[in-house]
This record gives structure tokens, sequence and C-alpha cells, in this order.
């Protein structure tokens, strides 16, 4: 029967045949997203090469690049860590608007939640890739794995990149590498600077974990082994003397008074490790499935 076609006399009818209300189990509470102390707890601009600083909280990088021509941000962290963003700015002796481009990683909360608010600040583009723009544009609605599960401010991208392209703010100069598995716009940044007197590059490489994800028959993302297979070639052939990761304890980082890499990580040795989890990951959810 097409819904139209229900009259109001035949209505009674059908809703005999429905539970009552009261039968029904109450809809869930709403959960806020719970993070760990650490990525809640804010630092002072921490110094990483000579116009790289650590300007996020003790367990979610958020890089600044000072530049001649203005200043670019690279992950912003969660919703709650903008005005600490902002202040942090200050800190460096910069006006919201020398903030000129932002950057970033990934499209989940804690990385992108503070980017709208820090744009509608300083006044900064954001340059991306399609995928991410896609899900930044849905404030993280419906993602692949997560649903609805964990939502934040929509961004609207200015710029769409690609794959291997340069972006480029006065002498900053920046190469995007496109990773996907962690999310299918999962990115990687490179650049040079200069740490302890010496030209250093510098990769900022994003998550390449699966929490929690459903790796085999995904009907949202068939190929996602495959991208992850071919992101870990992709990260052991960086630019990479010095590895840095929106979590920083994934490449043994410390940010606390200092930034310091307490276990020095290469970019080949992350996308291994990595790799071997993922392998332990699949491995099980085969076993689960077959049991
Ligand atoms: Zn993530």
């Amino acid at each position: 029967m097409h819904f139209s076609t229900i009259t109001a006399a035949a209505l009674p009818v059908l809703l005999a045949g429905i539970t009552s209300a009261t039968e029904l189990d109450p809809l869930p509470q709403l959960e806020a997203y719970k993070v760990p102390k650490s990525w809640r707890q804010p630092v002072t601009p921490l110094r990483i090469a000579a116009n790289t600083w650590q300007i996020g909280t003790e367990g979610i990088t958020a890089l600044l690049l000072t530049g001649r021509e203005g200043a670019i941000l690279i992950d912003g962290g969660m919703a709650q860590t903008a005005d600490h963003l902002l202040a942090n700015l200050g800190v460096l002796g910069l006006q919201p608007a020398d903030l000129k481009l932002i950057l970033h990683s990934h499209a989940h909360a804690d990385h992108v939640g503070s980017l709208a608010a820090v744009q509608r600040a300083t006044g900064a583009r954001i340059a991306t890739n399609a995928e991410s723009a896609l899900l930044m544009a849905r404030g993280g609605a419906n993602d692949i794995h997560f649903g609805d599960g964990i939502l934040y401010s929509p961004i609207q991208a200015d710029r769409i990149l690609h794959h291997g392209e340069e972006v480029a703010l006065g002498n900053l100069h920046l190469r995007v590498h496109f990773i996907p598995g962690h999310t299918p716009g999962s990115m990687a940044w490179t650049w040079q600077d200069i740490v302890d007197g010496n030209k250093t590059q510098l990769a900022y490489v994003d998550s390449l974990s699966a929490p929690g994800y459903q790796l085999i028959n995904n009907s949202r993302y068939p190929d996602i082994v495959q991208d992850y297979q071919t992101s870990f070639e992709r990260v052991r052939n960086l630019p990479c003397e010095l590895l840095i990761t929106p979590h920083p304890a994934a490449s043994g980082w410390l940010f606390e008074n200092t930034a310091t890499q307490k276990t020095p990580l290469s970019c080949k040795h992350y996308a291994d490790k990595a790799e071997r989890k993922l392998q332990a990951q699949l491995e099980a959810e085969r076993k689960g499935s077959e049991g």
C-alpha cells in the first residue's frame, strides 16, 4: 500500500498492530565524545624546527609553520582547542590575520574539530583533497566507520588539492601525499626546515591505524585494505628525516615543556609497524568471521 492511500479510517486498524510506546525501550542517551586528558592539555608553543611549532595539546598535534608572508596551520585538534590555538598565535607575536592557510591530516573531529572556528577568526583559506572536503562539509556526519557518532562544525574548503601537488605561501613550500586508509582522504605533508642548524626534511604523516574498522567485505569501502597497502608503501618512500604524527606518541614525540622525540622513528618503521598491526587485525577479523 502506498502511504498516500492510507485513509484516516484505516489508521486505527494499522496502529493496533504496533506495540504501544510504553513497551518500547527508551531511546539512548546522547554521549559526548570523551577523550584522554592529554588530548585536552594545552601546550605553549613548542619549537620543532626553525619555522615549525607545535601549538596544540600534549596528545594532539597542531603544527604552525611561520613564514615571511604569514603562517600555515596543519591540523587544529578538537573543537574546544580553537581559542587556545588563537592564543598561541599571539604568544608567537602573530595576529589572527597572519594565519593565511589551513591544511590538515584527516577529517576526524580530533584533528579538524576546531578548524571552522579558527577559519572564522582568522580568515585563513582551507586547502584539502576532495574526499576530505566532502566529509568536512558534512561536519563528520555519515562517516564510513563511525556513522554520525563524532560530529563537528562543518568546514568549507577553499581549494581542492591533488596527490603530489605543492602548496606554497611565500617562502614556505609543502608537498601533499595522499595516503588513504585511516580515512579515504588521509594525507601526509613534507617540507624542508632547519633543525640544529641543518636543512632537514620534515614529514607530517597521518595516522595509519584502523580503530575498530571492518576491514573485510566493507561495502562502504571495499578496497580499504589495498588502500592501506598502497599508503604504507608511499609512506616508506617519503622524504622523511624527521617524522611527526597527528597523535605525537605514534612517532615517539613527547609534547610537554619541550618538544622531544624520545624514540625517533623513521617513516619506514612507522609504516612497517602499522602494516604488522593491520595484518594482525585482519587475521583476527578473519578468525572472528569463521568462528
Ligand atoms: Zn581519526
